[in-house]
C-alpha cells in the first residue's frame, strides 16, 4: 500500500501536546496492525537541539544512530516501543545546512535558491523519506511551533503542497488546539479554535480533524460549532480533555474514535480492532500502585522537570513494574553540602545522581554519592553521576583527595575520569560527543548482569569524558569495581561496589531505551533496591 502522511499541527499556543496526541494515534494505529513511526520538525535555527540548555528545550534525547533529538522522540518511543533515528527529528537549521551546501557545491545549477520551491522541496523530501526508503504505513509528522508563527511557514507551506501532491486518500491534516473555559463567564470558549483554523487556511490548508485540548468536557453543542464554522465534520472534532497520566492519552482518544476516524479519512481499514490489552494492564497497575517508594534526583536542571524527562519516565515504568508509585523528588546539586545532606536526601530511599556538564552543581553531586554510599542508600549514577561516584570513591576511599575529571580541572594530579583519546582534537561542540549505541560486556557476577539478565548489552551514549582506565586496579582494590567494559575499546561503562546493597554507575544512558512495554531493567532493580531498603 501507498504510505500515508499525517501532519500535525498545533494553534492558539504551545505547549498543548503535540507529541503526545501523535504519540497516541500512532499507538492506536499501530495496536491496529500497521506500522506506524513519528517524525518532528523543529522550527529553529540550530541544527540539532544538541547545544541546546536543557532549560531552553528540556531533555536532549538520544537515538540508537546518535542523534541528538527532540524530547517528544522520547515519547515516540516510549509509546510505540520502536526505535526512531536521526531522521525523525529535522531542524530548520538541518534544512538550511543541506540547501546551502548543495548550493555551494553548485547542484542548483544556476538558479536563485530560494524559500520555495528549495526550502519547501527540502522539507517535502525530509518528510517522504521515512515513507519511500523505511517503507511504513503511515508516517506522523509533527509540526513543531504554532501556525502563525513566522518560522512555521515553509513547513505550512511544505504540507499544503504535499496534499496537493499525495491526494487527500493519502494525507491528512490533524489540528490541535485550545478551548479555555473562562470562569467569569462559567464558558468554553471556541474563538480561538476558530481564529487558529482561519490562520492554516489563510496558508491554504484545511484541517481534515481538530483535536480540541479543554479542561472540561465539550457537549454537542461545541463540537457543533466548531465543526460548522471550521469546515470540519462532526465527528472530526476530537476533544482531548486533561488526564492526569499522558499514557491516559491513547484511551481517551480510542473512546473518542480519533483512530476510527483517521482510518475512515484515508480509507484505510478499521476492521482489526485496536489490541490494546497491554496498555490496559500498565494504566491499571499505574493507578492501583500497593506502596510508595521515595527516590531523589539530584542534578542541576531540577527547575524544569522536562530536563529529565526520560529518566522520570523510566521511574514510572519501573515503579509500575514493581507495583509501586515512585515518588521523585528533584533536588538542586547547587544547594547540596555536607551539612545540609542529611536534611535534603534523608527521606530517600534511593539516590539517583543525574547526567550533566560543567562545574555548577558538581560539588553537591559529590556529597550526595558519598551520602549514598555511606549510609548504603541504594545509589544509580548515570553519566556524569558515574563520574562523580568514581570520584567521590577516589578521593574518600582511595585518600586521592585532589580526583577530578578533567572537564573540571584540567590540572588535576589525579585524572581519574579522563577525555576521550578520540575526543582530544575536537573542536566543534555539535554533534562530536560519543552518542548512541556502543555494546558493552558484563561481569556475569554483578547486580548490573542480574537485572539484565544477559552478558551482552547494547546501551545509548552522549559524553566526552571517561573513567581513566589507569585507576581501575587502585579503585577495585578497595572495593569498586569496573564490571561493563566496551568489548572493542576496553573502556570502562558500568561500576558498581559490591559491599555496598545496591550502587552502581553507568556511563551510558538507560532511561532513553524505557518504554511501557518494556521498563528498563536497571530502573526497575534499583526501584526494587530501594523499596527492599527500610
Ligand atoms: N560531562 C560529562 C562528559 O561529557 C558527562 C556527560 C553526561 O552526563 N551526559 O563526559
Amino acid at each position: 500500500m501507498a504510505t500515508k502522511y499525517i501532519f500535525v499541527t498545533g494553534g492558539v499556543t504551545s505547549s498543548l501536546g503535540k507529541g503526545i496526541i501523535s504519540a497516541s494515534l500512532a499507538k492506536l494505529l499501530q495496536a491496529r496492525g500497521y506500522s506506524v513511526t513519528i517524525q518532528k520538525l523543529d522550527p529553529y535555527l540550530n541544527v540539532d537541539p544538541g547545544t541546546l540548555n536543557p532549560y531552553e528545550h528540556g531533555e536532549c534525547y538520544v537515538t540508537e544512530d546518535g542523534a541528538e533529538t527532540d524530547l517528544d522522540l522520547g515519547h515516540y518511543e516510549r509509546f510505540l516501543n520502536i526505535h526512531t533515528a536521526q531522521a525523525n527529528n529535522v531542524t530548520t537549521g538541518r534544512i538550511y545546512r543541506s540547501v546551502i551546501d548543495k548550493e555551494r557545491k553548485g547542484e542548483y545549477l544556476g538558479k536563485t535558491v530560494q524559500v520555495i520551491p528549495h526550502i519547501t522541496d527540502e522539507i517535502k523530501y525530509r518528510i517522504q523519506l521515512l515513507g519511500t526508503r523505511h517503507k511504513f504505513d503511515v508516517v506522523i509528522t509533527e509540526i513543531g511551533g504554532t501556525v502563525g508563527d513566522i518560522e512555521s511557514l515553509p513547513y505550512v507551506e511544505a504540507v499544503r503542497q504535499l496534499r496537493y501532491e499525495l491526494g487527500a486518500e493519502n494525507s491528512l491534516v490533524v489540528h490541535l488546539t485550545l478551548v479555555p473555559y473562562l470562569a467569569a463567564a462559567g464558558e468554553l470558549k471556541t474563538k480561538p479554535t476558530q481564529h487558529s483554523v482561519k490562520t492554516l487556511l489563510e496558508n491554504g490548508v484545511q484541517p481534515d480533524v481538530l483535536v480540541l485540548r479543554t479542561e472540561k468536557s465539550l457537549g454537542q453543542e461545541i463540537r457543533r460549532k466548531v465543526a460548522q464554522f471550521c469546515n470540519v465534520e462532526k465527528d472530526c472534532v476530537i476533544e482531548s480533555i486533561d488526564v492526569s497520566s499522558i499514557y491516559e492519552v491513547p484511551m481517551l482518544m480510542q473512546k473518542e474514535g480519533l483512530d476510527q476516524t483517521v482510518l475512515r479519512k484515508l480509507n484505510l481499514s478499521s476492521e482489526q480492532s485496536a489490541k490494546m490489552d497491554e496498555w490496559v494492564e500498565f494504566l491499571d497497575k499505574l493507578h492501583h500502585p500497593e506502596s510508595e517508594t521515595d527516590i531523589v534526583l539530584v542534578g542541576k536542571y531540577t527547575s524544569l522537570p522536562d530536563a529529565y524527562k526520560s529518566i522520570s519516565e523510566a521511574f514510572l515504568h519501573a515503579g509500575v513494574a514493581n507495583r509501586t508509585k515512585v515518588r521523585l523528588k528533584m533536588v538542586n546539586s547547587e544547594k547540596v553540602t555536607d551539612e545540609n545532606v542529611a536534611e535534603l536526601l534523608g527521606n530517600a530511599r534511593g539516590i539517583l545522581v543525574a547526567p550533566g556538564f560543567g562545574e555548577r552543581g558538581f560539588s553537591g553531586k559529590i556529597v550526595a554519592v558519598r551520602y549514598a554510599r555511606e549510609n548504603d542508600i541504594p545509589f544509580l549514577g548515570i553519566c556524569l553521576g558515574m563520574q562523580c561516584a568514581v570520584i567521590e570513591f577516589a578521593r574518600n576511599v582511595l585518600g586521592l583527595s585532589e580526583a577530578c575529571t578533567t572537564e573540571i580541572n584540567i590540572h588535576t594530579p589525579y585524572p581519574v575520569i579522563d577525555l576521550m583519546e578520540a575526543q582530544k582534537y575536537v573542536t566543534d561542540k555539535g554533534g562530536t560527543m560519543r552518542l548512541g549505541a556502543y555494546p558493552c560486556t558484563l561481569s556475569m557476577d554483578s547486580l548490573s548482569y542480574k537485572a539484565y539478565k544477559r552478558k551482552d548489552i547494547s546501551e545509548r551514549h552522549r559524553h566526552r569524558y571517561e573513567l581513566n582506565n589507569q585507576y581501575l586496579e587502585a579503585l577495585s582494590e578497595k572495593g569498586m569495581k569496573a564490571i561493563g567494559f566496551n568489548p572493542e575499546t576496553n573502556l570502562a561503562e558500568v561500576v558498581e561496589i559490591p559491599a555496598h546493597s545496591w550502587f552502581v554507575g553507568v556511563q551510558f544512558h538507560p532511561e532513553y531505551k524505557s518504554t511501557v512495554l518494556n521498563p528498563h531493567p536497571l530502573f526497575v532493580e534499583f526501584v526494587k533496591a530501594a523499596m527492599n531498603k527500610a
